[in-house]
């Protein structure tokens, strides 16, 4: 039972859709699929801006929500709080990129204020593009993506998001908030395994693309978007994990997306109910909780022994601690195909793990009541 922030728990009847034997991708089958996907994606998003797919990680698509849009020696605002923040730093830099930063330590939100603080100090407009991370992976922190893309706006530079933990797991409006570039991955909230990019590109964004000369060829967006209007792709694409997310995206449809918020939300308040009433330290603050992860900094049990029961003892796999975190935390992933029953289920092999390793700081049972609680609310 996979409870970490990718690859998460993946359905059976999109298991089955890949079980298929391929088709040729340019046949008018699969075009027909193209189609399908890529308007359930827009509704997914809830953007009329291109979606666009490419058989790469998060990381990939992230780099090309970058690299699109910029020329060498621009300059570039990362806003970073956690490990996935950072790595947007180092690709600007590896591009070549002129890169400001506005930070907050791991485990705290990003202030938006310092952000308009970074954006008013700029009146000559040299930033042309902010990156921000939404949902911060590693610390279990979700960001003011609103308010931050207000600021954005109002200085006038693209806002590229990083939305892998996010998209399909919180309210993330792109029309509306005005979110230029936002990209995730196929093995988060999408419920199919890894090897498939998401990238939206706005109307705005494509006239960054049209002056940026940053190299690109496979990570060009334009032969995508291309594409996409032909309801093709420019190279050979993944045939059985688009036959898989059209089944995954089938299912969410039928779920609704308000219910798909509202399930995330109350999986992240039952796990944040739990794990305190077991005694436990949560790492993100009280309303800064992310609905993907919850991340735990236990003080009377090592984090990397309570996973090394939770997976022997209960066949459940939880997430450790990255960098300057490994061994100081444990992660709870309920993020895509998870059900009120994962989480009751986790809530009380993890009591079960802390009475084992002697954890005294909660009354046996306390966990499970305060998730059932919340869950049966
Ligand atoms: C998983 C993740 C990514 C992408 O990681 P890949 O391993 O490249 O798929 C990016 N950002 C966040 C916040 C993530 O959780």
């Amino acid at each position: 039972m996979l409870m970490i922030p990718g690859p998460t728990p993946v359905p059976e009847n999109v298991l089955l859709a890949l079980a298929k034997h391929p088709i040729g991708h340019r046949s008018g089958e699969f075009s027909q699929i193209m189609a399908d996907v890529t308007a359930n994606l827009k509704w997914l998003h809830q953007t009329q801006n291109d979606v666009l797919m490419l058989t790469v990680s998060g990381t990939g698509a992230m780099e090309a929500g970058m690299i699109n849009f910029f020329s060498p020696g621009d300059r570039v605002l990362v806003v970073h709080n956690g490990k996935f923040g950072e790595r947007w730093a180092e690709v600007a830099q590896a591009f070549a990129l002129d890169v400001v930063e506005v930070t907050a330590p791991w485990g705290q939100p990003i202030d938006p204020t310092t952000v308009q603080a970074a954006l008013d100090a700029d009146p000559d407009k040299a930033i042309k593009g902010v990156i921000v991370t939404h949902s911060e992976t590693s610390t279990g922190v979700i960001n003011d993506l609103e308010t931050i893309s207000k600021h954005v706006k109002a200085h006038g530079a693209l806002i590229i998001v990083d939305a892998v933990t996010s998209l399909g797991a919180v309210n993330v409006p792109i029309d509306e908030w005005g979110l230029d570039v936002v990209c995730s991955g196929s093995q988060k909230g999408f419920m199919i395994p890894p090897g498939l990019g998401f990238v939206t590109v706005s109307p705005k964004a494509w006239e960054a693309y049209k002056v940026a000369k940053l190299p690109r060829f496979y990570m060009d967006l334009g032969p995508y978007s291309k594409g996409a209007a032909k309801n093709t792709t420019p190279f050979t694409p993944p045939v059985n994990l688009i036959f898989a997310l059209q089944a995954a995206l089938k299912m969410m449809k039928a779920e609704g997306l308000e219910q798909i918020f509202a399930r995330h939300h109350r999986h992240m308040l039952a796990t944040r109910a739990a794990v305190t009433a077991m005694g436990l330290p949560l790492y993100a603050p009280e309303g800064h909780g992310s609905p993907a992860i919850t991340a735990v900094a236990p003080t009377t049990v090592d984090a990397e022994q309570v996973r090394s029961v939770m997976k022997k003892k209960f066949d459940i796999v939880l997430a450790g601690g990255q960098d300057s975190l490994k061994g100081k935390i444990f992660r709870i992933g309920h993020l895509g195909f998870v059900c009120d029953r994962d989480i009751l289920t986790a809530i009380a092999a993890l009591e079960a793990t802390l009475s084992e390793l002697g954890h005294t700081g909660g009354t046996p049972g306390a966990g499970v009541a305060a998730a059932a609680k919340i869950l049966t609310a």
